[in-house]
């Protein structure tokens, strides 16, 4: 599943190949046909992204939300495009390049409302310069769920997917299980802190890297995929050679240092 900042980076490169130009809106695949046939020929206004959801704005003040889920994928094709796939659900056609989504768990035309109901159902998104950070604050203040868990849900905070949790935990040197009402102050901005600035260079690079420059002895761009996080799929902890402990928690891989993250045990091993 993608994290925030995949989402965040495609309304970036949405916008730039597609924004501010009329837009020719097909779905050969058929299951966004009569959404489709509304929106052709309407101007893409802009594109934003809010935790894991896309929103592609229009001159006609259509909306359409995007949610990728697991399968979802965008392809990007220089015009004229190849002839679509037929799993194409919606192909975004503009002067210079066309766009092809195909597998998306939600695309949809959202209304006002619609939209509404959505974001009062996510989270602050550490991407989004209005984010709450007091918001997000109060929510794990007050839980006695554990922070492996809060961190997940979209409610809380919205973006963070299982690969930016584990990281955030083990740079923080917080066990997973601790209970959210049990973190301080300082442990939580610790947390918005690294997720803020990391979320930003995964936009900028176009995936998840967690490791610094100076650790690893390449520039971020350079790094390979095993030398870009510092935790996640780890066989030994980085920082004091214990065996990393992979669990399931909220129903996704956790992973986590027990010695360097010490002050709970994971559940079921
Ligand atoms: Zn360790």
């Amino acid at each position: 599943m993608p994290e925030g900042h995949t989402i965040h980076r495609l309304a970036r490169d949405l916008r730039r190949d597609l924004g501010r130009q009329q837009l020719q809106v097909q779905s050969p695949q058929g299951r966004f046909a009569a959404e489709s046939q509304l929106l052709d020929g309407d101007f893409l206004q802009g594109t934003d992204a809010w935790g894991k959801h896309l929103f592609l704005r229009w001159k006609s003040g259509r909306l359409v939300h995007i949610h990728l889920g697991l399968y979802g994928k965008f392809r990007r094709h220089k015009t004229p495009p190849p002839e679509p796939r037929p799993t194409v659900r919606l192909r975004l056609w503009g002067r210079d390049r066309c766009w092809d989504l195909v597998g998306p768990n939600r695309c949809e035309l959202l209304s006002e409302e619609g939209e509404a109901e959505l974001l009062q159902r996510l989270g602050p998104d550490p991407l989004r310069a209005d984010a709450d950070v007091d918001q997000v604050w109060q929510r794990i203040h007050k839980s006695r769920v554990c922070i492996g868990g809060l961190l997940l849900n979209q409610a809380v905070i919205a973006g963070v997917g299982n690969v930016y949790r584990a990281e955030v935990l083990f740079d923080q040197r917080i066990a997973p299980e601790t209970r959210g009402c049990d973190l301080s102050r300082e442990q939580f901005l610790g947390i918005w802190e690294r997720l803020c600035e990391w979320l930003q260079i995964g936009v900028r690079y176009n995936r998840i890297i967690t490791a610094e420059p100076e650790q690893v002895g390449r520039s971020r761009g350079r790094m390979r995929r095993k030398e870009r996080l510092q935790c996640y799929g780890h066989a030994a902890c980085t920082e004091c050679g214990t065996e990393i402990e992979c669990w399931e928690l909220a129903n996704r891989k956790m992973y986590a240092c027990p010695v360097c993250q010490a002050g709970g045990h994971p559940v079921g091993t």
